[in-house]
Formats: structure tokens, sequence, C-alpha cells
């Protein structure tokens, strides 16, 4: 790890675990066939991926290899998601049921497919960021194709009752689509016990490398590919990202055996964190769902203060704004908006997230330069 900078953005991205980057490894300067070749350099290449997907396949509870599709990350898995769903659908005039609170690279397709003539409706969540299932059930029509509903928010924490939902889609016929890209480092992650038809992950938010992640699809589902061609079993053309997707399954071994350990720590440190900037800073709350968070999620509001003036008197201190994404834009994010707060509070909204690698130390030291400069740049705040 780098030790100039205390590493406190989880949610962003994580480092590779040097037992993900050590299983990759061969795969670039060994094993580099193509692994659609037929040679024997091309099928050990080969061996390498159906391994992988093995091992996607069961840490998803799949019940067959040809229902995960590797693609670039999380976005694309979404995009091919909702995109091939409702194109699989057949006519236009189709409607898509999300939430106010997904990621861009959900809701930017939602964007792209009201502009091409269909229908999405965007239900609420309420104050700690949870959706109503009600309001789920209440919007679906029989032009309904596909319920889109992320697992846990990647700028609050709030994990939604998937099982709930994924129960009215079935009573419905409507295929339902889970992006779990922030759940499947903290949480379970099983389709069958989740009830999804989709569901997305990717490697950088457990360790493994960025640009490589998976789409589950449940056997029978319709979809269309994206990118027409012969790999993914006909879904996602492109030569495999084969270290990649080694480095995706290295980092799920991983968790399997070490998640259950690493989340009461990592939740540890997180309330130690909050504890320490409330006692500092008494005005400030914690946003998301009290029992229902990522273990590592502090999203917290001090009030009074413009949180892109804190994170960027830390350059040494590695928190966001909102979320990376949203970060530097002059807006709100829609999430925090949301969930029903003021402008100003928005603004005031720091993003910590802690992971495999956080210390102690790094709480402390980090819970004490923030309140520092809180103090020094927003000095009500003090009295507050
Ligand atoms: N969905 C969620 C909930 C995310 O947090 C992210 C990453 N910020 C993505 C999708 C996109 O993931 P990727 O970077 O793998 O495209």
């Amino acid at each position: 790890m780098n030790n100039d900078v205390i590493y406190l953005d989880y949610q962003a991205t994580t480092p590779v675990d040097p037992r993900v980057l050590a299983a990759m490894r061969p795969y670039w300067t060994e094993r580099y066939a193509n692994p659609s070749s037929g040679h024997r350099a091309g099928r050990e290449a080969a061996d390498g991926v159906r391994e992988a997907r093995r091992i996607v396949q069961s840490f998803l509870g799949a019940r067959r290899g040809t229902e995960i599709v590797f693609t670039s990350g999380a976005t694309e898995a979404n995009h091919l998601a909702l995109h091939g769903v409702v194109d699989g659908s057949g006519r236009a005039g189709r409607h898509v049921i999300t939430t106010a609170i997904e990621h861009g690279s959900v809701l930017g397709v939602c964007d792209q497919l009201t502009a091409a003539g269909h229908h999405v409706t965007r239900v609420r969540v309420d104050r700690n960021g949870f959706v109503d299932p009600g309001d789920i059930a209440a919007a679906i029509t029989p032009r309904t194709v596909l319920i889109s509903v992320m697992h846990a928010n990647n700028e609050i924490g709030t994990i939604q009752p998937i099982g709930a939902i994924s129960a009215l889609a079935r009573e419905h016929g409507v295929p339902f689509h889970v992006d779990a890209a922030q759940s499947a480092g903290a949480v379970d992650i099983d389709v069958d016990a989740l009830g999804v038809d989709l569901l997305t992950i990717s490697a950088h938010k457990v360790y493994g490398p960025k640009g490589v992640g998976a789409l589950y699809v449940r056997h029978g589902t319709a979809i269309t590919p994206q990118f027409v061609g012969t790999q993914e079993h006909g879904l996602r053309a492109g030569t495999v990202n084969v270290a990649g997707v080694v480095g995706l399954a290295a980092a799920l071994r991983v968790l399997t055996t070490e998640r259950a350990g690493e989340v009461s720590r990592i939740g540890a440190l997180r309330d130690d964190l909050a504890a320490r900037l409330r006692q500092d800073m008494p005005a400030a709350f914690v946003n998301g769902a009290p029992g229902s968070r990522l273990p590592g999620n502090l999203s917290i509001t001090i009030p009074g203060t413009e949180a892109a003036d804190v994170v960027d008197a830390l350059p040494d201190v590695a928190i966001s704004t909102g979320s990376a994404c949203a970060g530097g834009h002059a807006e709100p994010s829609h999430v925090l908006t949301a969930i029903g707060m003021p402008r100003a509070q928005a603004r005031a909204t720091l993003r910590l997230s802690i992971g495999r690698y956080t210390r102690k130390s790094d709480v402390e030291q980090a819970a004490s330069r923030v309140g520092a400069v809180v103090h020094r740049l927003f000095p009500p705040a003090r009295s507050a």
C-alpha cells in the first residue's frame, strides 16, 4: 500500500490483493494466448477462463457456467442487462422500473431508453435510502419488462430488501436485475436465495482489477447481445480479458473464506470513525439505513461545511464528496437529493469508506485531520 496516503475510498475502488495479482500474472506473461485459439496455448488460456467461470458461478450460486457473462465491468454489465432485456422483449413502448438512487450506469441507460420511446419509472426512496417494495408493486403494468434495483448503494450504503422485491417480480412474471457491484464484498450473494434473474458484479470493488466484471443471466431469460459475436455464449463478443477474469475469480475466492471476519472488523472501524467525527463535531450526522448498511460505508454530513473544500484541503487523505463519480460536479448527488436532503446539507456530506487494509491508526488520523480542517475552514461548525 502507498503509505503516503490514508486511503478511505474503498467504495470508489479497492487495491488489488497481492494474492489476486499473483493469480493473474501468468496470464499476461506465459499463458497469454487467445482463449479462442485451437492450439495448446490457446487451450491453456481457455482453461483459465473456464476455471474462473466455475468460481464465479459457485460464488453466485448459479446453476450453469453459461449463466455467467464476463464484461468490462459493472457499467457494461448494467448496460447489457437493461438494453439487452428491453431489446429482447421486442417492440417499442416497453416499461422499466428502477429507483431514484441507482448508479449512473443504470440511470444513464434509463435516459437512453426513454429517448428511444420506452417508459421508465424511478421509484422514490425514504430518508434512509430504502425502496418500498409496495411502490415497485404499484408501478408494475402489463408493459413492464424489467425491474432493476441496486443491492447496496455506493454513496450511503443502504442495502435494499431484495428478497421482498424479487418475490413481487416473480409474482408478476417480470425479470429482475440487481446491481451488486457494491454488495459482493460485504454480503452473501446467492442468485437463488435473492431470487434474481440478472445480477451485476465488478472486480475492482472486491480487491480485483479494474475493467472486468460479470453479468449473471438466469437460464431462459430473454436477452439480446449488445456486442454481437461468438464469445461468452454469443452474449458478449470480444476477446475475453483472461487475466482480468482470473483476477475476478481469485478475488471472489478470497472473499469466500475471509468475508465474514473481514466485515466485522471493517464495521467496527467504521463505527469508531463515525464516533470520533461526531464527538469532535456534534452537529454531524450519519446517512443511510442504520440496520442495513454496508459495513465499510460512512456517509456523514457536517452541517455548515463544504465537503469539496474539506476534500481539497486533505490531498493525502483519500475521501470523497458524495460519490467519486459525482465528485467535482457542482450539483449535489442525486442520491442525497433523493433521500430528501436539502442542497446545503448534501454539499456538506463526505463519504469515507473502509476496507481490507484500513488500520485503526488510519481511522484515528483521518478523524483528527478531517476535524482539524473543518474547524479551520468552517469555524462556526466548531460551536455547532
Ligand atoms: N454500480 C455501482 C453500484 C457502482 O458503485 C459502480 C462503481 N462506482 C458501478 C456500477 C460501475 O462499476 P465499474 O467501475 O466496474 O464499471
